[in-house]
């Protein structure tokens, strides 16, 4: 028994109450007094543009059969619409422990819905003159969480935007590592005078970013020196010789001494990776994932395959570290990749370090203070009965030294769906995405922040993009600014609640030990935690899982059953031992009494902590208790049908 705390030490937060709907619409009367409100605020609005232009619509239409008609086709789609989504996934609920989605935030969502019908598209500030500064300051907000320069003032800040989702953000991560990692090689090709270059391909592929960064600067100066034709034909014969124009396949055939490029990663990375090396023609073999200790990256594995890829002339691209991985929550040690990664430069062998954070980027709210500084570990420890382990607080602190991160706003940051976002350390390196370069010579830093901000769809994967998401996301920043005493009141909910869920698990792997063997595979790092069951006496890894999708069925939808015959939902994941490796899938198969040789997919329970109401103090509930009594309930049947048949 590992748990100092029990639930009931920490009585729940009363700011959470003004934060939701709540599980049971508790604030239903705030959020429609909301929605009327700005519904008839934004009519207002269309009322006082030139209310000289007299109403288009007369005053008769809506009595026209043809009108009266279509209404009529409308309300009957829209009720039937409403009813179907009846059957949607209760993701407010605190019997909802499966995916990534929770009850939404309500300043996000209101904000959000509010701004719908102005439908502005953050493509430009020209459709979007309001929401395109929102989501460049939502860049900031993340930037500062992370730990990034936020002052616009300063030539290095940071730059971020929003995005679908997490798999484009990371797309753009790579996106960008590409165009910066190959730009010093074009510029060699060019024979640009008068601008210090490497001495060869090898070394133009191998520079920091930040030395990336500082050449480009001298030869945006060099090119300001120029009279205009002469700056036009310099510019352009660079632009050919860039592997955005030559294409990966021109680009290596010009440069016989380069190969594609490395993307590491390790395996518990998102298959995000794997459709992003594709989508970039990198290719699939170039992903190359590492092995992890407990599903947290192993980095005498990475500094192993550094090695390899010095003495094999193979370019690294990027180091992934991922920051809560999808299926375990478990965070990798971002500190010793960057560490690595100091050692691998002074070999020759350099490249991006990216920080895939979709999951856990927003638990670093409970490591900033107020003013931007980070806390001590011993200051966050004191609101838990283990996080954060030294280990993870270090790779909180060092995210600052990395070069990108993806965050998404629409998992932890309990944001609608649609938002997902990329920060990158220096705003000066994502003029190298540019579709059409303007190359302004302001020689400013705040105004080129400026006029990149103005021209956000030239740098991002999307064309239009939705304003009113970035509207939501901003606003929620604003009103649970992203430290420990604001968002981060949400950040501790889930971690403490996966803490008493770690806790109850144990206490359940003994409950149930005369019919199952239950085990949690991996100590969880943050709010989620999975749990891998076993009926006794069984040692075929089939038998196991076929329990494990009988068990599973149970846990979520079916459009054949109602919903409410759900007791509760869960998810689960697959522990696939090709990955995993001989000695770790050994040591989980034999915990479970699992016999022969460990090369079985194993099939287990996976369960995400958002809902700020898993413990309910108001009622004295706690659905953590409920769950795993109902999983006691629920395995004994299938066990004791199973032997009936
Ligand atoms: C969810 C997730 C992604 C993908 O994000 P989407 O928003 O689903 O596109 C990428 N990486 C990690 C670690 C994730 O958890």
């Amino acid at each position: 028994m590992i748990s100092v705390h029990t639930p009931a030490a920490y009585p729940h937060d009363r700011v959470l109450d003004a934060c939701f709907l709540g599980p049971y619409g508790e604030n239903d009367a705030l959020l429609e007094k909301l929605l009327v409100e700005f519904l008839r605020d934004h009519v207002y609005w269309r009322r006082n543009f030139h209310p000289e232009d007299p109403p288009a619509i007369g005053t008769g239409a809506a009595q026209d059969p043809e009108f009266l008609a279509f209404e009529a086709r409308m309300r009957r789609e829209l009720h039937q619409l409403s009813a179907a989504l009846k059957r949607s996934v209760p993701f407010h609920s605190p019997r909802y422990i499966g995916h990534m989605a929770s009850d939404l935030l309500l300043p996000g969502l209101a904000a959000h819905m509010l701004a719908l019908p102005y439908n502005p598209n953050n493509v430009s500030e020209d459709s979007a003159p309001v929401t395109i500064d929102m989501e460049v300051q939502v860049g900031l907000q993340l930037a500062r969480m992370l730990g990034y320069v936020h002052d616009t003032a300063r030539p290095d800040c940071a730059f971020g935007h929003l995005t679908s989702g997490g798999t484009t953000a990371n797309v753009q991560a790579l996106r960008l590592a590409l165009a910066m990692k190959a730009f010093p090689v074009a510029l060699r090709a060019a024979g640009v005078p008068d601008i210090a270059l490497p001495d060869d391909d090898w070394h133009a592929f191998n520079l920091s970013s930040a030395e990336i960064i500082t050449l480009r600067e001298a030869w945006l100066a060099w090119l300001a020196m120029r009279a205009p034709a002469e700056r036009r034909h310099w510019h352009a014969r660079v632009e050919a010789l860039r592997i955005e124009s030559l294409g990966l396949a021109g680009f290596l055939a010009a440069h016989p001494g380069l190969r594609v490029p490395r993307v590491l990663a390790p395996i518990t990375a998102h298959y995000s990776w794997s459709k992003g090396v594709k989508l970039l023609g990198l290719g699939r073999a170039q992903l190359d994932l590492l092995p992890t200790r407990g599903m947290r990256l192993d980095v005498d594995a990475l500094e192993e395959r550094l090695e390899q890829c010095t003495r094999a002339h193979e370019p690294v691209l990027m180091t992934v570290a991922v920051l809560g991985s999808t299926e375990y929550g478990t965070i990798d040690p971002v500190d010793g990749v960057l560490a690595a990664r100091e050692r691998s430069r002074a070999r020759g062998l350099d490249f991006a370090v990216h920080v895939d954070a979709a999951w856990g980027g927003y638990l670093a709210t409970l490591f900033r203070n107020e003013d931007g500084s980070l806390r001590p570990q011993a200051d966050v420890a004191d609101d838990f009965s283990h996080f954060p382990s030294p280990a993870l607080h270090a790779a909180f602190g060092a995210l600052g030294g990395t070069d990108s991160v993806t965050v998404d706003p629409h998992k932890l940051g309990y944001l609608p769906f649609g938002s997902g976002a990329f920060v990158c350390r220096d705003h000066r390196a994502m003029e190298l995405l540019a579709e059409r370069a303007d190359y302004v010579f302001h020689g400013d830093a705040a105004t080129d922040y400026a006029t990149r901000a103005r021209r956000l769809g030239q740098f991002v994967v999307e064309g239009s993009k939705s304003g009113a998401a970035a509207a939501g996301v901003y606003v929620a920043h604003k009103v649970l600014p992203l430290d420990h005493r604001h968002f981060g009141r949400l950040s501790r909910a889930t971690v403490r609640a996966a803490e008493a869920f770690h806790a109850r698990a144990l206490r359940f792997t003994d409950d149930v030990a005369g019919h199952l063997h239950a085990r949690i595979p991996f100590e969880p790092d943050s709010n989620l935690v999975c749990l891998a069951l076993n009926p006794r006496g069984n040692t075929s890894p089939a038998a196991a899982n076929a329990f494990m999708h009988r068990l599973s069925a149970a846990l979520r939808s079916d459009p054949q059953r109602p919903l409410q015959a759900v007791e509760f939902f869960g998810s689960t994941t697959t522990l696939r031992p090709d990955l995993l490796g001989a000695a770790e899938a050994t040591r989980i198969f034999r915990s479970l009494g699992l016999e022969g040789a460990a090369d079985e997919p194993l099939v287990i329970l996976r369960h995400t902590l958002m809902n700020p109401y898993l413990v309910d103090d108001e009622n004295g509930i706690s659905y953590i208790d409920r769950y795993f009594d109902y999983l006691v309930r629920c395995t004994a049947t299938l066990l004791a049908t199973e032997r009936a048949a």
